[in-house]
């Protein structure tokens, strides 16, 4: 049942937490940000209430837990020891498993592979050796990323058969790696899945991704695929949501081969960049159905009207900001960064381009 006047605790200040922000606004909800920068956050700035403190201070967290009704995460690397705390006082989205997997890439795609969802080759690399035993095995290009904490591209290496692989290796900086077979993909796609408290769940439609220098430029949704891709990748999504007991999202990136071979890159058991669009493009945003999920309410439709584009607005983007602003049918987002550095996520606009 519905009861207004519930508050959402929200571990991360950037701009995932600053749209769940407004969309629980949107449903008569309090929001309290908890984030080591959180006073000063694209979150924070906007949130009812701040918790200025790290993920391992316990008297701080147990504090935060006791003042709100469920929380939820706008990024995966929230320490586990972190949501143990919450969970033994209320709601803790995603949950142990999903946070625990999508820390570490290893993890990630070993759990896609006993599940039977097909990824690229890879091997888990901890020292230099490996590297050079598994390229050999690979036999062509590689793509080695640190299992844990990389994101929008940073600490990933591109690596081909006749490289210095200890020099490579060492420039990645950690023991803890994974080398891939770098895939020929003709499209990116990434799916995205709502589970709510009693396990009923919501699949939105897919988006098309274009990256730039490692970061997402551009989705466009519905993505044009074909049926039997789109519904496999559903069905991963939905397998992987289910084998952790997610509850909230979990999006899954894919990369889609020539041959329309449907392969598992990562999960994000949060809102997805590539999913921006679904703030004016579906009838429940992916912020809205979030918070849905957490606070107990029935999921959201997730139907979409016509074909939608979602352009990232970069650091070195904000000089576009006054034609961008007179372009009908933009719809504009601006998070409220003060800095605008170079690869920064700084807003994005979403468009629609036919009404279907
Ligand atoms: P991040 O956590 O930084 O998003 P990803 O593993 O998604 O890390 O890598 C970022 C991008 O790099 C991907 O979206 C894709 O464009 C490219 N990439 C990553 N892994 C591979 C691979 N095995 N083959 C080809 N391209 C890859
Ligand atoms: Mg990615």
């Amino acid at each position: 049942m519905f009861t207004p006047n519930k508050t959402i605790g929200i571990f991360g200040g950037g701009q995932l937490g600053r749209m769940l922000v407004i969309a629980a606004s949107q449903l008569g909800l309090r929001t309290h940000v908890y984030a080591p920068d959180a006073n000063n956050s694209p979150a924070g700035d906007i949130a009812h209430e701040c918790t200025e403190a790290s993920y391992d201070d316990k008297t701080a967290l147990a504090l935060f837990a006791s003042n709100v009704d469920a929380v939820t995460c706008e990024f995966e690397n929230v320490p586990a020891s972190a949501m143990t705390v919450i969970s033994q006082h209320c709601i803790a989205s995603p949950g142990q498993a999903a946070l625990h997997t999508a820390q570490h890439r290893v993890r990630e795609k070993s759990l896609a592979r006993d599940l039977g969802i097909r990824t690229p080759r890879f091997w888990h690399i901890t020292r230099d050796l490996d590297l050079t035993e598994a390229m050999a095995e690979l036999g062509g290009d590689g793509i080695l990323k640190t299992c844990q904490l990389g994101y929008d591209g940073k600490g990933q290496v591109r690596l081909s058969p006749g490289d210095d692989f200890a020099a490579k290796f060492a420039a990645l900086q950690t023991n803890d790696a994974i080398l891939e077979e770098m895939i020929a993909f003709r499209a990116e796609a990434s799916f995205l899945v709502a589970r709510a408290i009693d396990g009923s769940s919501s699949v939105f439609p897919a988006s098309l991704n274009e990256h730039k220098n490692g970061i997402l430029a551009r989705s466009l949704a519905p993505a044009a695929l074909p049926d039997a891709v789109i519904n496999e990748g559903e069905a991963a999504v939905s397998t992987v949501a289910k084998a952790l007991d997610v509850v909230g999202l979990l999006a899954l990136e894919t990369f889609v081969t020539e041959d329309n071979q449907l392969l598992f890159n990562e999960i994000a058991p949060r809102p997805h960049n590539s999913f921006h669009w679904s703030i004016e493009g579906c009838e429940t945003s992916q912020f809205t159905q979030l918070i849905r999920a957490v606070v107990g309410m029935p999921l959201g439709a997730t139907k979409c009207y016509g074909t939608w584009q979602m352009d990232n607005i970069l650091g070195e983007d904000m000089r576009k900001m006054d034609a961008l602003a007179s372009r009908e049918g933009l719809h504009i987002h601006l998070y409220g960064k003060k800095e605008a550095k170079t690869g920064r996520k700084m807003g994005h606009t979403n468009q629609q381009l036919n009404s279907g």
